[in-house]
């Protein structure tokens, strides 16, 4: 899988979502730079591409972006992290 600056993510083995700010390439891997809150503590961490995975959070109570009000949402994970509504464009992503 390839992860982009500005995917939410988060570790294989669980933990926060985390949001990617940067691609390094080294010669034998991809480290991604990592952020995220931990309470009102922002923390930033490289991790190598293979230990993470695109976080497709269950939040179908939060409301979303860009969403039409009348519509009775059926989210999915969105491609580029977050989440989507199949019926109308609303979309979250954290
Ligand atoms: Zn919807």
């Amino acid at each position: 899988m390839n992860l982009s600056i500005g995917n939410c993510v988060k570790l294989k083995s669980g933990g926060p979502t985390m949001t990617i700010t940067a691609r390094t390439q080294s010669i034998t891997t991809t480290w991604l730079d990592c952020q995220w809150f931990e309470g009102t503590l922002l923390k930033t961490q490289s991790f190598p591409e293979p230990t993470l995975k695109i976080a497709s959070p269950q939040l179908t109570h939060l409301p979303l972006y860009n969403a039409d009000p009348n519509c009775n949402h059926n989210t999915i994970p969105a491609p580029g992290g977050g989440i989507k509504c199949t019926k109308c464009k609303g979309w979250f992503c954290y």
